[in-house]
């Protein structure tokens, strides 16, 4: 849910280093701070080398030596134990800011940061976080968007089975070294088992070639370069919702070994859908499983889908606002009567739409 406290996370020692550097102390040098402190964040991969004793301002580095002006003679064989040129650099912490729990079948919005080096710093290393992993539920890489000035930013999905119980992200870079990482909790989503009755012609509807393609398709490939949604969606119709996410789907009371990935609202035939966030139009079409169907790219890991339209109104490639019209509500495809069903996708995990909007219930 959101307006859940963020909490603030570092491993202990990286903890430590900000507290010091925060707190300034004066007096902390190199010799009382010493320099593996910093390696133990789990980012100084070459510690810097132990000559750097001169007394400076706190945590301030310099290079260890002057550099050595040639590389060794090939003729030399070089000695096993002899050490490598330390490298004068200190890597700054890494900050990963999500919340302590998350229900099954919704996002974490995460946050990571760079903490600045202090201004007295001579030299930082270049620590560029790349993408998370969520350990948990067979596990999850999501990749990470910068947004400048050090931060970086992305939506992590829960899927609606995730065991409740101990999850965790970790913060790599590139070469999946972890840079931090922070324990979450997957809590009970409390869906329920839903039964829906089925005349004969219906049970035998199949989805028309290609057809789910285009739409694992929609889940999976968002551009990556450009974040057009917001936290915050509009509702695609003004009615109330009559099926939440996440009911385990029974059919003619057998189940079907499936949930529904999205929500029903109760709209009649005719009612305008809008875009409920800013996207780009990749599904445009009406198919014989999902009838007339709107797909939506809002960047950045997140997509969503509107089925059983009546009308389209849009192009794929197109652009659209937030409100702008889509199609019109109808019963095509596999339904049982007018209603919208809309549904919301993070990095491929369909997800909760009633984290990111709020429809009455029926
Ligand atoms: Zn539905």
């Amino acid at each position: 849910m959101m307006g859940r406290c963020k909490s603030f996370y570092l491993s202990s020692m990286g903890a430590a280093f900000i507290a010091l550097a925060l707190m300034g102390l004066p007096g902390v040098s190199l010799a009382q701070a010493p320099v593996p402190v910093l390696s133990m964040v789990g980012i100084a991969a070459n510690p810097p080398s132990a000559q750097v004793v001169k007394p400076l301002p706190p945590l301030q580095l310099r290079p260890a030596a002057t550099p050595v002006s040639k590389a060794p003679s090939p003729s030399v064989v070089p000695t096993p134990l002899k050490p490598q040129l330390p490298k004068a650099t200190a890597s700054p912490p890494v900050a990963l800011l999500v919340d302590s729990t998350v229900r099954q079948g919704e996002v974490l919005f995460v946050a990571v940061k760079i903490m600045p080096p202090k201004e007295s710093s001579t030299q930082v290393a270049s620590v560029v976080p790349h993408h998370l992993h969520w350990k948990g539920g067979g596990g999850l890489d999501v990749p990470l968007y910068s947004r400048g000035a050090g931060v970086w930013e992305t939506v992590v999905p829960v899927r609606v089975d995730h065991p409740v119980g101990p999850g965790g992200l970790t913060v790599m870079d590139a070469s999946n070294k972890a840079l931090a990482s922070s324990a979450v909790a997957v809590t009970s989503g409390g869906y329920a088992k839903q039964n829906i009755t089925l005349s004969g012609g219906m049970g035998a509807l199949t989805p028309e070639p290609g057809e789910m393609d285009a739409i694992g398709k929609l889940k999976t490939d968002t551009n990556p370069a450009e974040r057009l949604w917001q936290k915050q969606f509009a509702l695609p119709v003004p009615e109330c919702m009559n099926s939440p996410f996440g009911n385990l789907r029974y059919h003619n009371g057998k189940f079907t070994g499936n949930f529904h990935k999205g929500i029903d609202q109760r709209s009649p035939q005719g009612r305008l859908v809008k875009a409920p966030t800013e996207g780009v139009v990749k599904i445009a079409k009406t198919y014989r499983l999902h009838g007339g169907t709107v797909g939506l790219d809002h960047g950045q890991g997140v997509s969503s889908i509107y089925i059983h339209l009546s009308r389209i109104n849009v192009k794929p490639g197109q652009r659209v606002k937030s409100g702008d019209i889509l199609g019109q509500v109808g019963a095509t495809g596999f339904a049982t009567g007018p209603h919208l069903h809309w549904g919301l996708f993070v990095h491929g995990v369909p997800v909760n739409p009633t984290q990111w909007v709020h429809p009455d219930v029926c």
